[in-house]
């Protein structure tokens, strides 16, 4: 079932007139997304793109970036997702290692680019405003799109600057056909960033579309062309784009995207209004949900089916969900870039085990294994090794890193060593102990920050926790506790400690613990201790 942009071919020919994407209002239906498409698809190839070519990718989720990614592949390129939050710099180090010749973008972003125009490869840039997505409706019901409507775009027509609108009116919908192999690279997407300097991932159409198969045989019981999937998390990460937006092409789902999840507010309305079925998100999200305090108001009781990934979903999270939504099903899965990304989830439809990310998807291989690469018995902390027809191919242009991480075990097939310190039950459900890289050794004591941040959950004042390990003179390391605590409550370090010392061993206790009014986040929301690590006071 290669290349990728066939889901949306076959979702075109199954479900031609339901709507593939919603945005502000905005219905595209299958036929028409896939037209939309096509074009995008004969531009590219009109401007140059030739087979391998990198197109990046700089806009939020919008109508736009579903043209841009699968016109992309069917142009026979290869999509490189940049971040919309990218300042110029991080914007130049990606097209620089990339290579991209072609950068699709929000007019919002172009001064960033223009920054650095004579530093990079980028030798024409695809402009298109949100406004561009909008339809001219009657109803206001959204204030925003008003808003958006209002700010046209200040970029000027240059040679190499081209104008998404005019692009699609201009080229038919009739791109030369392009021969694929399942191994030809289909996106570069580069790591979180989490715990050093991203590297780009290579995932080839097989990755790709494998992953959207493998999660759509886990949620066995939705149905295709009836689902409703809220697209709330970013698409230019690859966990939105498989869980959000490839599995909804995939299911001739609606999706409806969200342009600000940060705004919780218009987040609850779209639910409310929308219905949505399946919601993909980060703990981060559903946590936010649960504790705003206009949640209650909101009817969110379409949602029936939630992963959530990226992170670990702390227990507290899951069962407030359900409560609020009135029994969504909300299970953590497991996933990392290069494995396009999910490996693990817990069964939607069978023993959810809360605290573990559940069992490897179909077709996925997981062991726990020790230094040498051997298999450890259930129990045992080892690092977790996955292989599977979603295992990227390797790092771009990074021999080390790939060598580093793509490793060939016993039995012979490639496996790639997550980095990720975890244990398997009797069951063979995997539990995530922590990141190894994060492990903190304090007088020789081994301690996983996760163990002591989940306590700290625990504690009825407490809204954020993260825990890291910080220089110490006499144990090496010691544990520092970073903390936001809820609105209108108060703790002191001292109660904190004390809450801890009932809870965990002497060893493990935060020996310092610092307040702050809110935490770091990646773009996916993830916390990063890192930046803690270097911001912190002591
Ligand atoms: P980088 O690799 O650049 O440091 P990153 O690790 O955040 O950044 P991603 O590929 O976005 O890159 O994230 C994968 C990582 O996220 C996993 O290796 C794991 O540490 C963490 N993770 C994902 N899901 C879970 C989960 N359910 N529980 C615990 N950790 C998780």
């Amino acid at each position: 079932p290669v290349p990728l942009h066939r889901l949306l071919e076959a979702s075109a020919d199954r479900f031609p007139d339901r709507v593939a994407v919603e945005f502000l209002g905005k219905q595209t239906t299958f036929r028409e997304l896939l037209d939309q498409v096509r074009r995008f698809a004969t531009a590219l190839q009109a401007l140059g793109v030739r087979r391998g070519d990198r197109v990046a990718i700089m806009l939020p989720n919008s109508p736009q970036f579903l043209i841009a990614f699968y016109g992309a592949s069917m142009a026979g390129a290869v999509a490189v997702n940049t971040s919309p939050l990218y300042v110029a710099r991080e914007l130049a180090h990606q097209m620089v290692d990339s290579e991209a010749e072609t950068l699709i973008m929000l007019d919002q972003f172009f001064p960033r680019y223009q920054e650095v125009a004579g530093e990079i490869p980028v030798k024409r840039v695809i402009v298109t405003g949100i406004q561009d997505a909008l339809p001219f409706p009657k109803n206001l019901l959204y204030p925003l799109r008003e808003k958006l409507k209002k700010r046209w775009t200040t970029v000027k027509p240059q040679s190499h600057v081209h104008f998404l609108p005019q692009l699609l009116a201009r080229h038919s919908p009739n791109p030369a056909r392009v021969d694929f192999a399942p191994d030809d690279v289909a996106l570069l997407q580069y790591t979180g960033g989490t715990t050093g300097v991203p590297k780009g991932a290579m995932l080839s159409h097989r990755n790709l579309v494998s992953n959207t198969y493998q999660c759509r045989a886990w949620m066995r019981d939705l149905i295709d062309g009836q689902e409703v999937v809220l697209g709330a998390i970013p698409f230019f990460h690859v966990y939105g784009m498989t869980v959000a937006m490839n599995l909804s092409v995939m299911m001739g789902a609606a999706l409806v995207l969200v342009p600000n999840p940060r705004d919780l507010k218009m987040l609850l309305g779209i639910i409310q209004k929308r219905r949505p079925t399946v919601f993909p998100a980060v703990p981060t999200l559903y946590n936010a949900i649960n504790n705003h305090p206009d949640t209650p108001q909101y009817d969110l009781s379409s949602i029936r089916a939630c992963i959530s990934g990226s992170a670990p979903l702390p227990i507290e999270t899951a069962h407030k969900f359900k409560e609020i939504t009135r029994g969504a099903n909300l299970v953590e899965g497991y996933g990392l870039t290069e494995t396009s990304p999910v490996t693990h989830v817990n069964p939607i439809y069978g023993e959810n085990r809360t605290g573990t990310i559940g069992l490897p998807l179909p077709g996925v291989d997981a062991r726990v294994v020790d230094q040498d690469g051997h298999e450890l018995p259930p129990g045992e902390i080892g690092e977790l090794a996955v292989s599977g027809p979603n295992v990227m191919l390797g790092y771009w242009r990074n021999e080390t890193e790939t060598a580093r991480a793509l490793r060939s075990l016993e039995g012979g097939a490639t496996w790639l060593m997550t980095g990720d310190m975890a244990t398997m039950d009797q069951d063979g459900y995997f539990r995530i102990v922590d990141r190894k890289k994060d492990l903190i050794i304090a007088g020789g004591y081994n301690i996983y920050p996760r163990e002591v941040e989940e306590v700290l959950y625990a504690h009825p004042a407490v809204l954020e926790a993260a825990v890291v390990g910080v220089p110490d003179p006499y144990r090496g390391e010691t544990v520092k506790a970073f903390l936001v605590l809820r609105p209108g409550t108060t703790a002191t370090a001292e109660e904190i400690s004390a809450f801890c010392r009932e809870r965990l061993s002497p060893y493990k206790v935060p020996r310092q613990v610092e307040f702050r009014s809110e935490l770091p986040k990646t773009a996916v929301g993830k916390i990063l201790r890192r930046a803690l690590l270097e911001s912190s006071s002591t």
